[in-house]
């Protein structure tokens, strides 16, 4: 085994076993690698003093930035801008209606999505007091119809109580977001896009904002590489202000409260608005600054030569399980919205030593243990991806599985 791999990690000294993460950003098992450079911003950050709302009025400026949209938010992660999104949908700068979230008797509170976008991620919608709305049917993953959703039933489903319409971004997502954004802005909603985990490429950050995006939500944790507990919010000026409004310690006599206009435009509120929605939902000035560094960097990151690297590990590991009898492994092809190259293994248990199932708990039972892709295993597949695996880290993977997926003749030719 190559004890190189972990063998100072913190987490021992814990008693607690590292993880190995050839499965790419997933947030159970820590997400990503932080970036020194964040990670530095952060110690100073910690040093002194800052009022959150001038901080969040420059993190807006730099979002804008960024993105192209109007204007932008630092969340605790990309569920948490999905809760405010909805949040700003259903109260938008209506003091009366912050305070009373997630109760909404009167407010327009649904949010249209469609079927086929659904995720355990949308509880974020409902816990800011939204009731989704899901249209369109599931033909097309069921093999009985040719769309699963049409524009036309996303406008048929818009009514009074629509507060948004709810978008998941994915490569293969449908209907096509600027039909979607046509068809609500004919009606007056907003829609709100889950892009958590659709970087890179860079060029996705203003990619859903040109297609009409109201606001657009991404995980500041994933492959930008920022603090694991950070996400950004994209969007419209007003529905962002309302953001901040629910989310930032606001509560103060009215005579001294005197918030950034840049953010907030007090004069046209009722009042001060109290500890909101957003409030449980606390963005440190650690994490705040430590993202910002990130996304910096993260824009700033060669692309190509990120891609070749993930390509080469990919190609590696693909090549070097070639030879283990009842696995295929093979790599994804990669396409212009593809994050990063994955490599496929399908295992046919009358040949191999385990099943995918047994290799996958096999491999998360090591010390350190390790993380592969697992959700084809009915097929008998598992996946590796290269994101978040280090050079060093690939023999040990290999390894490991070579010792668990080799029958013993195949394992002998090896030692
Ligand atoms: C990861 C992910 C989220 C949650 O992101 P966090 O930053 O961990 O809160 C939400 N939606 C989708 C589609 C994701 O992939």
């Amino acid at each position: 085994m190559d004890r190189a791999v972990k063998d100072d990690s913190i987490y021992d000294e814990f008693g607690v076993p590292a993880v190995i993460n050839a499965t790419g950003t997933k947030t159970r098992i820590g997400g990503s690698r932080i970036r020194t450079d964040a990670l530095d911003a952060m110690a100073r950050a910690g040093e002194s003093f800052v009022r959150l709302s001038d901080l969040q009025a420059a993190a807006s400026k730099r979002i804008a930035d960024a993105t192209g949209a109007e204007a932008g938010y630092v969340t605790s992660g990309a569920a948490a801008g999905l809760l405010l999104s909805a949040a700003a949908a259903l109260a938008g700068c209506t003091v009366e209606r912050m305070e009373r979230l997630p109760e909404t008797d009167g407010i327009p509170d649904e949010i249209v999505m469609p079927r086929t976008h659904r995720t355990g991620y949308d509880h974020a919608f409902r816990a800011a007091g939204a009731t989704i709305v899901d249209v369109g049917t599931n033909d097309r993953t069921l093999g009985t119809g040719a769309t699963n959703v049409e524009p036309w039933e996303i406008e048929a489903a818009i009514t009074e109580n629509t507060a948004a319409v709810g978008y998941v971004q994915k490569p293969f997502t449908e209907p096509p977001l600027e039909a979607v954004t046509a068809v609500a802005h004919e009606n007056d909603v907003p829609v709100i896009v889950d892009a958590a985990a659709e970087l890179p490429p860079a060029e996705n950050l203003s990619r859903f904002t040109d297609a009409g995006a109201d606001l657009v939500v991404f995980s500041g944790g994933k492959a930008i590489r920022g603090p694991q507990t950070t996400g950004i919010v994209a969007g419209r000026e007003d529905l962002i202000e309302s953001i901040a409004l629910q989310h930032l310690d606001m509560h103060a006599a009215d005579a001294v409260w005197d918030p950034p206009t840049e953010l907030i435009d007090a004069d046209r509120l009722e009042g001060v608005p109290r500890q909101g929605i957003g409030r449980s939902l606390k963005v440190g000035k650690e994490e705040l600054v430590g993202l910002l560094v990130a996304l910096d960097s993260f824009r700033d990151t060669d692309r190509t030569a990120q891609s070749e690297a993930w390509h080469r590990t990919a190609t590696r590991i693909a090549e070097s399980l070639a030879d283990i009898s009842g696995l295929d492994a093979t790599v994804t092809a990669d396409t212009d919205v593809s994050v990063a190259p994955t490599v496929v293994v399908s295992i046919d248990p009358t040949d191999a030593a385990c099943s995918a199932t047994e290799l996958v708990r096999s491999l998360r039972a090591e010390n350190p243990r390790v993380f592969v892709g697992a959700d084809r295993l009915d097929a008998d597949i598992l996946t590796i991806n290269p994101m978040c695996l280090d050079d060093d880290e690939v023999p040990y993977v290999l390894e490991r599985i070579r010792a668990h997926a080799s029958s013993e003749s195949d394992s002998r030719t090896h030692q």
